[in-house]
């Protein structure tokens, strides 16, 4: 090991930085992060700096470096463009036994910034010796995206119950088995997805547990023992359209962290791939048509892993809350008590929108969306007249069955025949196909290129725009034209 990493307090402490310009200021808004106190050496400043100094958050010197600058800091950064100055600096820090770091340097310099991600109080540095500051850099925008936004609203909120948890249980092992189980469970994630009160209600629950007699039993038991006695928490993630690259964040996060995964139809095998290696998977999808599972059975198996202490992801195609049964699900939970994280998804119309390159709504060709079923009961009284209204871009889910019926309620109500019309098959998927359209030719041309669920049909002038993959010409110029205005 080349270099130790270590964090340094440096609250009220005195922090040379000789160089006023944009490197300057970078480390300058990085030690006032850390709340040291700044003096800053540069003939002339930044206009950031500039702004520092006039606010009073650092002293200024308006002149070359002189070792005395030195005076009272404990520490010292050098990022001029003048090697010849930085070495001085260097050379008179080490003489007073100070680290220095001279930016570009690391010949002159006795330690060395790390890239960093800051989930204060959780921090993470990343170095490489100086070797590889790219590589560094990579590294930290891979842990970024790893690291969820509220690691550190968890940390201060483990560091309120800490002593408490240690008078609870004085015994190390048991100790350490309670902190690993609360950050991979329930109040882990309630924090993380940002319901800060209700992870509270959760931590104050299990330190509930801690006081009663059952619990030493509990904690020296095996992990399924353990398990067993509490409740699991089920996360309804949206797992788009398709394109595993198309996951939150979250979602990501939360398949890592599953004990199993339910997943629907028209969730991809590769998104179910991204979901922890161990994770025990249950396919729950319904084939149109057919009834092998019923919405009643997922709950029923959503309570029941719950009521087994796991971590239960429900994974739905698009985004749970569009056309997804997810407010059921949601309703059944709640009223078993199980904690629910939500995470949305691309909805297919966006994921379509997206990979078919058209817009939803444009100035002048459309100014509303409506996302849109004409399956079920509801169907007939649908507002057809404003679905086929100009301005207006109406994006028909689970449609492909229905198409002649939609069609021709939308001539029926208003629709010129010349309309675009976009029917986006399998989007986001490498199998994606793009029909482009009029209304007045779709079902022919729908027909004839044999299109086949699950796809959307996009109606209204943006839909002209589309990268048809077949049929690209069927507009006549002008309504391209049109649409392009
Ligand atoms: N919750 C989902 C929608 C479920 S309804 C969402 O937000 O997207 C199922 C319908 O969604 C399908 O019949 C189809 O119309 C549409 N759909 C889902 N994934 C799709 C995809 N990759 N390409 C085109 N349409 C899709």
């Amino acid at each position: 090991m080349d270099y130790l990493p270590v964090f340094l307090n440096l609250a009220g402490r005195r922090v040379l930085v000789v160089g006023g310009g944009a490197v300057g200021a970078r480390k300058v808004e990085l030690l006032l992060k850390a709340h040291a106190q700044v003096r800053v050496v540069a003939p002339a400043l930044h206009a950031e700096l500039a702004l520092f100094r006039d606010a009073g958050r650092i002293e200024h010197i308006g002149a070359p470096f002189e070792p005395h600058h030195l005076d009272g800091a404990v520490f010292a950064l050098a990022a001029t463009d003048r090697p010849e100055v930085n070495r001085a600096v260097a050379a008179a820090a080490a003489e007073r036994g100070l680290f220095v770091n001279v930016v570009d340097s690391d010949a002159d310099s006795s330690c060395v910034m790390p890239a960093i991600i800051d989930r204060s109080p959780v921090i993470v540095a990343v170095g490489t010796g100086g070797h590889a500051p790219v590589l560094a850099r990579r590294l930290r925008a891979q842990l970024e995206a790893l690291l969820p936004e509220r690691l550190g609203e968890l940390a201060r909120l483990a560091g309120r119950v800490r002593e408490r948890v240690h008078r609870l249980l004085p015994d190390l092992i048991a100790r350490r088995r309670f902190w690993e189980r609360l950050f991979a469970g329930r109040v882990a994630s309630q924090v993380l997805a940002g319901h800060g009160a209700a992870a509270e209600q959760l931590l104050e629950q299990e330190l509930g547990q801690l006081q009663s007699p059952r619990a030493e039993r509990v904690h020296g038991s095996d992990a399924a023992g353990a398990a067993r006695t509490r409740a699991g928490e089920v996360y309804l993630i949206g797992a788009g359209p398709g394109d595993p690259d198309l996951l939150t964040l979250r979602a990501q996060q939360l398949l890592q962290q599953a004990d199993v995964v339910l997943y629907d139809r028209l969730v991809s095998a590769a998104v179910v791939a991204r979901a922890r290696r161990d994770a025990e998977r249950v396919y729950v999808g319904k084939e149109p048509g057919r009834h092998d599972i019923t919405q009643e059975r997922i709950h029923a198996l959503l309570l029941e892993y719950a009521a087994r202490g796991l971590r239960v992801a429900r994974l739905k195609g698009g985004d749970p809350l569009v056309f997804g049964r997810g407010g059921e699900e949601v309703e059944v939970l709640r009223r078993a008590g199980v904690p629910i994280v939500i995470v949305p998804g691309v909805t297919a119309a966006l994921g379509a929108a997206a990979s078919a390159e058209l817009p939803l709504t444009q100035r002048g060709l459309s100014q509303a969306v409506t996302l849109v079923t004409a399956v079920g009961e509801g169907a007939e009284r649908l507002d057809w007249r404003a679905l086929a209204a100009p301005l207006h871009t109406a994006v028909f889910y689970m449609g492909i069955a229905q198409l002649p019926r939609i069609v021709e309620q939308l001539l029926a109500h208003g629709a010129p025949p010349e309309r675009a019309a976009a029917i986006i098959e399998r989007a986001t998927l490498p199998e994606q196909r793009v029909l482009s359209a009029p209304l007045g030719e779709l079902l022919r041309r729908a027909s004839t290129a044999l299109i086949r669920a699950p796809a959307l049909l996009i109606v209204g002038d943006v839909a002209a725009q589309a990268r048809a993959t077949l049929g690209a010409h069927a507009f006549p110029q002008n309504v391209k034209d049109m649409a392009r205005a």
